[in-house]
């Protein structure tokens, strides 16, 4: 069993932490927040006071930052300085693909194997060990990432070189909201059609407009008793975060030269939503803004 230095202890770092510690790994924990570390210490692992003493003695390092800013300045003036060489390190953060890559090559540079592994899943999958994990990165440094990755998720998948994973994260999410919103257009045209809900997801449930936001996170209540539309759109997945992963795609579209009309468009509605106040709701709650009864 190893040491790992576990770096972010919010909402999903925190369950993934607990995982590796159940799995019999010695954690070392660190948040700026020293609520969030006492919570990991009562999750068992041994709690430290910074990153660079988390890192000292570790064998691997998983980062779950909010931001690319953030992932530069704790791998730069933290984890590079004080990590042992030859320190596997694994981000699975959400960021920009361009940080990806260059924290991936600083690392590969001073000797360090390191994997970009953004997750699909929320709370409740970090909790669980349910997560999906894409894997950007060498394959040497994969095949190391795999065994501990596996520990708090049920897939991991390489993707491909540094920054494919947060590149697959960022596809996955722009095609995501671009669905949901059209199974929410589909449901207010319905309404005004007369037409039954819970038939109309009878029938496109095996039809053609069969989808993921249909048929697993159905944005309207009571065809599907477990989606977010059935508690008032509670998160499940919040639309800051939705908002977050669109500004990450359009910004990787512009860069690349993408032509991405509607993703940009879904990044427009879900700005408009956060807008009229549903941040903190679940993103399948933009089906109120598109049928008119957010009331905010
Ligand atoms: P969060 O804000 O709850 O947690 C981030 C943690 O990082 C905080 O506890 C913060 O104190 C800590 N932190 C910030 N700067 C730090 C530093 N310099 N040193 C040490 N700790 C520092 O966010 P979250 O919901 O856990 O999300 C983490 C990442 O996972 C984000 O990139 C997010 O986009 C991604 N993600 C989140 C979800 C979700 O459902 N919450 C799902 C998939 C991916």
């Amino acid at each position: 069993m190893s040491h790992i230095a576990f770096i972010g202890l919010g909402n999903m770092g925190s369950g993934m932490a607990a995982n590796l510690a159940k799995a019999g790994h010695t954690v070392h924990a660190f948040d700026l927040s020293p609520e969030a570390v006492k919570r990991a210490e009562a999750a068992g692992a041994r709690g430290v006071d910074s990153a660079a003493t988390a890192v000292a003695n570790a064998e691997a390092v998983v980062t779950m930052l909010p931001a690319g800013k953030h992932v530069r300045a704790v791998y730069e003036n933290e984890i590079f300085p004080n990590a042992k060489p030859g320190t596997l390190m694994m981000d699975c953060s959400t960021i920009d693909v361009a940080t990806a890559r260059s924290v991936g090559e600083a690392a590969a540079e001073k000797g360090f194997h390191f994997v970009d592994a953004p997750v699909s899943g929320g709370v409740a999958a970090a909790e669980g060990g349910t997560l999906t994990f894409m894997v950007g990165g060498p394959e040497a440094a994969f095949k190391k990432a795999e065994d501990y990755l596996s520990k708090m998720g049920k897939a991991v998948i390489h993707a491909g070189d540094a920054g494919t994973g947060q590149a697959a994260k960022i596809c996955n999410n722009m095609l995501l909201a671009i669905h949901m919103i059209g199974t929410c257009e589909a449901f207010a045209l319905a309404d005004k059609l007369g037409l039954d809900r819970q038939k109309f997801f009878d029938i496109a449930s095996k039809a053609s407009g069969q989808n993921w936001s249909l048929t697993s996170y159905c944005p309207v209540p009571g065809p599907l008793p477990t989606s977010a539309a059935n508690r008032d759109y509670t998160p499940g997945f919040a639309t800051a975060m939705m908002l977050k992963d669109l500004k990450l795609a359009m910004d990787a579209a512009a860069t690349a030269g993408a032509s991405t009309p509607l993703g940009a468009q879904a990044e427009a509605l879900y700005a408009m939503f956060d807008g009229l106040g549903g941040r903190e709701k679940d993103f399948s709650g933009i089906f109120k803004m598109i049928d008119g009864s957010w009331r905010g």
